[in-house]
Formats: C-alpha cells, sequence, structure tokens
C-alpha cells in the first residue's frame, strides 16, 4: 500500500455529518442579509500580495507573520487572501463601482493564515463579510451592528457580547500614538518581543497584545478617547444613540484597537464566553481612508467579518440546528425486470414530487440487506417493486416509521398516494 497524503495542518473537512450546521447558519444569515439589502458579491481567493500589504498594514501579525505568499509561473507575488475586506475593496474600484454610488455587499468564503493551529484556530477558516461603501454613518454602523443582533437572535444564540469604540481619526491617532510611545518607551522593559518591534512602527497594536504580562502595563497606557476630534466624538456620540435607541446593549471598551491598520472612527466585536481563548466571533469597523489608500477615489466604508466555524461551534453548543431533512422513500427491488424498470420509476418519482428525497436501491443484496439500507437512510416509505408486482402493474408501499402494513398500490397512483403518505 502506498503511503496516505496527510491533510495540510490547521485545514479542515466539513463532513456530511456536520454540514447541518453550515448550512443552517448559510440560510438563515443570506435572509437577514438580504433583508436589510445586502447583495452577495464573489471574489478571487488569490490577490496580489501588495493589496494585502498596503491595506492591513506592514506591522500586522497578518502581513508580518500569517500569509500565504508565494510566486506564480509569471512571477508575480502573489497571496491567498487572509481576510476579505480588501479584495472586496479592490474590486469596487477595479469595476468602477464607485464613483459617488453606494453599495452594501456581502461575500461568504474560506480565509487563509498561518497561525498556529488550535480549536477555533485555523489556517483555513471561512468568513462572512458585509461591507457597506459609500455610506459615512453613524447612522449605517447602527444598522449594521443591528443586522449582527438580529442575526443572532434569528439563530438563538445568546452567549454574545458586543463592546464598541473609536478609533478618531487618523490625526487624532497620530496624536495619540505621540503619547502612547511616549508611554510605552518609559515601560519598554515590560513589553514583549513582538511588541518592542512595533513600538515605531505600529504602537497602537501592542494595546490589542494578549499577552497576560502585559495586561496591567496596557491598563495603565493613556486612552484614545482622550484624544478623540470633536467630529469623532459626535460620530460615536450618535452611534452610542442609535443603538440605545433600538435596544442593542453594548459595553465601551476604550482599549478596543482591532489588529488591522485602516480602521478609523467606529470598532466593534462581538465576543463570547462559550469558546475559551478564542473568544471573538464577529469582528469590524469603519475604514473611511482604506478606498483612497488603494488608489480609489474617497469613499466612506464600514464592515465586518464573522468567523464561522466559531459560530458555528456556538450553534451546535446551544443545540439550535435544525435535523438534517432524511431522503423520504427508499426503493427496495426484487428480480431482474423490476432491476431495469426500477430507475425509470425512480426517475419518475423525482418528476412528480420535486424536493422529496427518492433513493433507489443500489448494488443488488437481498431483502434483509435492503431494507437494513432503507431504514438507515432515514427514509420514512419504502417502495417494494418486484417482478410479481410488476406483472400486476403495482408497487408495495410500506412505512417504515410507523406500525403500519404495507399496500399494493397502482403505478399510475403512486405520486398521489405517497404524498398523501408523507
Ligand atoms: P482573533 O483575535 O481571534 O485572532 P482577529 O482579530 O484576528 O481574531 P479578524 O481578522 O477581525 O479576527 O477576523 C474576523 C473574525 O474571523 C474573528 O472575529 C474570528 O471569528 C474569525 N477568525 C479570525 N482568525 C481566525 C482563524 N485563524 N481561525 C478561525 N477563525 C478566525
Ligand atoms: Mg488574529
Amino acid at each position: 500500500m502506498s503511503k496516505q497524503i496527510q491533510p495540510v495542518r490547521g485545514m479542515n473537512d466539513v463532513l456530511p455529518a456536520d454540514i447541518g450546521a453550515w448550512q443552517h447558519l448559510e440560510r438563515i444569515a443570506r435572509g437577514v442579509f438580504e433583508s436589510y439589502g445586502y447583495a452577495e458579491l464573489r471574489v478571487p481567493i488569490v490577490e496580489h500580495t501588495e493589496l494585502f500589504k498596503r491595506s492591513i498594514g506592514e506591522y500586522t501579525d497578518i502581513v508580518e507573520k500569517e500569509m500565504y505568499t508565494f510566486q506564480d509561473l509569471g512571477g508575480d507575488s502573489l497571496t491567498l487572501r487572509p481576510e476579505a475586506t480588501a479584495g472586496i475593496a479592490r474590486a469596487a474600484i477595479s469595476n468602477g463601482m464607485l464613483r459617488g454610488a453606494r453599495h452594501k455587499l456581502w461575500c461568504l468564503g474560506p480565509m487563509f493564515r498561518h497561525e498556529r493551529p488550535q480549536k477555533g484556530r485555523y489556517r483555513q477558516f471561512y468568513q462572512f463579510d458585509l461591507e457597506a461603501l459609500g455610506f459615512p454613518g453613524p447612522d449605517v454602523d447602527v444598522e449594521l451592528i443591528a443586522l449582527t443582533a438580529r442575526l443572532w437572535r434569528a439563530l438563538q444564540l445568546t452567549r454574545v457580547r458586543l463592546t464598541i469604540n473609536s478609533l478618531g481619526t487618523s490625526e487624532a491617532r497620530a496624536n495619540y500614538r505621540t503619547q502612547l510611545q511616549a508611554y510605552l518607551r518609559a515601560h519598554q522593559g515590560g513589553l514583549d518581543e513582538d511588541s518592542r518591534r512595533r513600538l515605531d512602527g505600529n504602537p497602537l497594536r501592542i494595546l490589542d497584545s494578549k499577552q497576560p504580562a502585559m495586561r496591567a502595563l496596557i491598563e495603565g497606557a493613556p486612552l484614545l478617547s482622550d484624544y478623540l476630534d470633536p467630529e469623532s466624538q459626535a460620530h460615536f456620540a450618535a452611534l452610542r444613540a442609535g443603538l440605545d435607541a433600538l435596544g442593542v446593549a453594548y459595553e465601551v471598551n476604550p482599549r478596543l484597537v482591532r489588529g488591522l491598520d485602516y480602521y478609523s472612527r467606529t470598532v466593534f466585536e462581538w465576543v463570547t464566553d462559550a469558546l475559551g481563548a478564542q473568544d471573538a466571533v464577529c469582528s469590524g469597523g469603519r475604514y473611511d481612508g482604506l478606498i483612497t489608500q488603494l488608489g480609489g477615489e474617497p469613499t466612506a466604508a464600514v464592515g465586518f467579518a464573522m468567523g464561522v466555524e466559531r459560530v458555528v461551534e456556538l450553534l451546535l453548543q446551544a443545540g439550535s440546528v435544525p435535523p438534517a431533512a432524511a431522503p423520504e422513500i427508499y426503493i427496495v427491488v426484487n428480480g431482474e425486470r423490476a432491476e431495469r424498470e426500477a430507475p425509470r420509476l425512480a426517475e419518475q418519482l423525482r418528476d412528480a414530487l420535486p424536493g422529496r428525497g427518492v433513493l433507489l436501491n443500489l448494488g443488488g443484496g437481498n431483502f434483509k440487506t435492503q431494507f437494513r439500507r432503507a431504514d438507515r437512510s432515514g427514509a420514512r416509505l419504502a417502495l417494494i417493486l418486484g417482478d410479481s408486482e410488476l406483472d400486476r402493474g403495482v408497487a408495495a408501499v410500506k412505512p417504515l416509521r410507523r406500525e403500519d402494513g404495507q399496500i399494493d398500490c397502482p403505478l399510475s397512483e403512486l405520486p398521489a398516494r405517497i404524498a398523501s403518505l408523507l
């Protein structure tokens, strides 16, 4: 036997046994997104490396050490997308979608980050991504957050809570950055290696550090909220008032800065206490400067990304996944002529009963084997087609989940009879 090929570490198969929760989430999410006027778009999984460097920022975990970057046969440096916002912004620019127009867009697909795999943290993982382009907010920020709150309700998920913050304009941040750098330099001894490296390039990211040893140091740092410009203050106040008016509960976390460089003003994160260390399920914010940074015309924008695996895990834990649909009819076949006739009968039933699951016994087998398969399939009815039934122009119908006996039914009346039994 030749050696088995292993899956790539941190990249998972979603097996049929688990797909129900994914499909349930996708169905509910699609409905919620569409009810707020978001339209689906699909962008490539691979983009020029430059796109991510310019948008996410050089001094971020993602760009520094998590990207799957390679040279293609034409010599271009390409990267498997680590997130979707950059690609969606790129698509809006390359397709001439902006020009003062407004768009609400959503996207679902796999992202790739070379992180240390653990529960809830994978190297290929899926995200829902929503982006509203051309809306300065804060009304759209409120609506976007209300949409996420509605999604949790529709999914019957309760163990999630919302934290919000404002990062102000880039000028306000530059101002704050100087103060923060001074504070962090004065406490350099307490910083870990990553943070020391970021001190010059991206000191705000240090606030995002999850190192327990640095917690006290971070708690003592100056607060960005004390440096906000008046417009951002007003924007943030309106965001809070909008959420209050809708009854969406939140907590203001002045240390929430988010890992990516392109955010401005609103940032938010939904966290859960049900998944251990991987507690972020949905994170987003406003990124008014990103599209200009990528060569597009100035366009206000806000969006979020939601980790599908983490939400699926919450759904499984909460037991709020509807059971998978079983096939409804299993056709048991006995005899040579019946073997030849059965496929045609199965096709006729699929024509007459669209949307019903019709399984035809494949690969022969005696009655006992076929009934065992019928039982395992979860089907509610067995149809028995044998040569003797064929001679009489009937099939036998036998309920599998009730005690009722088997009855003969003329082939021409089968669809109506089955429909009345299901
Ligand atoms: P974390 O703090 O968990 O690293 P993040 O801030 O890097 O998250 P984002 O880049 O904002 O996350 O991505 C949005 C969402 O995608 C996260 O809230 C999380 O649910 C999910 N996510 C991020 N990285 C991973 C991963 N490696 N595996 C699974 N899900 C992930
Ligand atoms: Mg991360």
